[in-house]
């Protein structure tokens, strides 16, 4: 027991500094600003630009997410860098554009990138969007804390899970990722730990942005109840990717 004690507490000592903080959406139902937070509803968009077209059938895509970054939780100001970031994917099923493409970052079905939303918006009209999702508007961020899964607690600390270890953070706190819809944090990976690079310098985008889960808020299935991730590279904040795993 007493060696027990000894690893729990030097483990817990270690482990301290490797909780980060999320938050958790909170929406109301329907549309707000053009350059709100929100999931689907009216993207802001330039003037004379038109919606977001998926290369592979031509058709609009949706916006899955929007994020007012210089409106986040004072912590992450700056972070992410600023602006709008936006997130566009095509829900078409005929043809079934995500099953002709992969599910990895190569996929081309998508468009995220961060505008600046200094000269006039477009007008805006919603196109026709088969099953369009309705819009939510991000009215606040809820805290919470966040921790590491082992494969990412593997990797950025050198910490070697075994038997001992994990059951002792199993046990007393339950150590594990938040699932469901998040900004920042930590991912809560279902094929395990896989930060693409960067396309820029081809370091690991380690930067964890937003995790879009399966009928969260986005009444959407990533392929038999998976989970989105949303990454920027941490020196070239336009370098952003997002992808997601199933089981
Ligand atoms: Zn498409
Ligand atoms: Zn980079």
């Amino acid at each position: 027991m007493r060696s027990n004690n000894l690893q729990f507490e030097n483990l817990k000592a270690k482990l301290s500094s490797v909780r980060r903080s999320a938050w958790k959406p909170i929406v109301r139902e329907g549309d707000g600003d053009l350059t709100a937070s929100k999931f689907s509803g009216k993207p802001w968009l330039s003037a004379g630009e038109t919606w977001p077209i998926c290369p592979n059938c031509q058709k609009p895509m949706q916006l899955f997410l929007q994020l007012n970054l210089d409106q986040l939780p004072k912590s992450l100001k700056e972070k992410f860098g600023n602006g709008i970031l936006q997130m566009f994917y095509c829900t078409s099923t005929e043809p079934y554009c995500e099953g002709d493409c992969d599910a990895g970052e190569s996929a081309k079905i998508k468009l995220l990138r961060i505008v600046q939303p200094e000269a006039k918006s477009a007008k805006i009209e919603i196109p026709e969007i088969e099953n369009l999702f309705p819009a939510k508007l991000i009215i606040r961020w809820e805290e919470i804390g966040d921790s590491p899964s082992w494969e990412d607690v593997e990797s950025f600390f050198g910490i070697t899970p075994n038997e001992e270890n994990l059951d002792i953070l199993d046990n007393y706190f339950g150590w594990r990722p938040e699932p469901g819809d998040k900004l920042a944090g930590w991912p809560d990976w279902i094929q395990g730990s896989s930060y693409p690079n960067c396309p820029t310098c081809n370091q690991t985008m380690t930067q964890f942005i937003f995790q879009l889960d399966s009928e969260d808020n986005i009444t959407y299935m990533w392929g038999d109840a998976g989970r989105g991730y949303l990454v920027q590279c941490p020196e070239h904040k336009e370098k952003l990717a997002f992808f997601w795993q199933c089981h």
